[in-house]
């Protein structure tokens, strides 16, 4: 199990997020973007809308997906 924050994956809060997986923490901050965005928080909308992107355009988003992935791996655990 690891940590990474809402800001370590391109958000604007610092909103932990726990996982098993870089994947998994990377379901989680969706979820979390669309929540608070949901919620009328207009401060993590651009980075609900990088999300989508990436998924609209997943080759364009690999970046961003190796390096929270390498972020990940870099973590100690927890
Ligand atoms: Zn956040």
């Amino acid at each position: 199990m690891k940590t990474m924050t809402c800001k370590q994956l391109g958000g604007p809060c610092d909103v932990a997020h726990e996982g098993e997986s870089a994947d998994e923490i990377i379901k989680t901050q969706e979820r979390h973007l669309k929540d608070v965005v949901a919620q009328g928080d207009s401060s993590h909308e651009s980075a609900l809308a990088d999300m989508k992107g990436r998924r609209r355009n997943p080759l364009k988003g690999m970046g961003w997906y190796k390096k929270v992935k390498s972020d990940y791996a870099a973590l100690p655990e927890l």
